[in-house]
């Protein structure tokens, strides 16, 4: 199946329900067909998976219709301009198939920790290996999790580049930023990383894995006016568990309020969620329409934004 056969979801976060929608309910910025792209600085996002680490990853179904509907959810990823991977757990070479997309234009895999729902070497292995392209993949990696996993160029066939938090670099036209997150991976001594995307004058926030912002990341977010942030929604509204390392809803309410107290974000932003436990949240459909009163977005697997 090929890109001009997905369904798009754009522009502004009110006019912008994530629910699979059907031609009859299509708004005026729902696109079928080829994506025209209105200015050099736009881009886009594709959710390739968008659940928690309880959803189980051998039950993941190959059928595209079943994730456009949110009925099941992939391990957390995002692809940016077909070109940059943002994690790659156990499903995304997967999903990568199911969606359609060319593995060839995939330059980098960006990994924001080594959780295994976000980071599984056999899948961005055979990512790398699949490829006609000869050109190797850049794999971006928080620099304490390049140490520790020594052999990682051998055992992916990526080249590996070493990240330091709040140190920018580079990834074709984007200036990309990480940043502290608020969570927390034991054995390597990473810190894990939440991720701003800049090309020209739009930025991606993707926000997850990460509990409420930690002050140094807040600090350089307050001066920032953000398009898009893509959030850590594990816990829904009354899950109190692990609140430390993963957001509830209400503390997503909150986190939003001040952002747009302090114009980080606007009406115009788009404030997406993902990484949604299987457990703590309602049915999709019933997700997306209480978010939707906060004029939230819900991700699902094969969904795609032009920021
Ligand atoms: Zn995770
Ligand atoms: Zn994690």
């Amino acid at each position: 199946m090929g890109i001009s056969r997905r369904k798009f979801i754009s522009h502004t976060a009110i006019g912008s329900l994530a629910i699979p929608i059907t031609k009859a309910n299509m708004g005026p910025n729902f696109h079928e067909g080829k994506l025209a792209m209105n200015s050099q600085d736009t881009f886009t996002v594709l959710f390739l998976g968008t659940g928690a680490a309880d959803w189980d990853v051998n039950a993941y179904p190959q059928e595209k219709e079943i994730l456009l509907s949110g009925a099941y959810r992939g391990q957390s990823s995002i692809l940016i301009n077909n070109s940059i991977l943002v994690d790659c757990g156990a499903t995304v070479a997967a999903a990568l198939d199911i969606f359609g997309v060319h593995i060839d234009t995939i330059t980098d895999i960006v990994i924001t920790h080594t959780h295994a729902d976000h980071f599984n070497i056999d899948s961005i292995k055979k990512i790398a290996s699949k490829r006609e392209n000869q050109k190797r993949i850049n794999l971006w990696i928080e620099h304490h999790a390049a140490s520790y996993y020594k052999t990682l160029e051998d055992d992916t066939g990526c080249t590996v580049k070493p990240v330091k938090c709040f140190e920018k670099f580079t990834i074709n036209e984007f200036e990309i930023t990480p940043v502290e997150a608020n969570h927390f991976r034991a054995e390597t001594e990473e810190q894990c990383l939440h991720y701003i995307f800049t090309k020209s004058n739009k930025s991606l926030f993707y926000a997850l894995d990460g509990g409420w912002l930690t002050i140094k990341t807040w600090n350089l977010l307050k001066k920032m006016k953000l398009n898009t942030i893509i959030w850590d929604a594990t816990w829904g509204s009354d899950v109190y568990y692990c609140i430390f390392s993963h957001n509830t809803i209400p503390a997503i309410h909150l986190m939003k309020k001040q952002m747009f107290k302090d114009q980080v974000l606007n009406q115009e932003s788009k404030v997406i969620i993902s990484h949604l436990s299987r457990n703590s949240h309602p049915s999709h459909a019933n997700v997306t329409i209480n978010m939707k009163t906060e004029q939230i977005i819900t991700a699902y697997d094969g969904a795609e934004f032009l920021i």
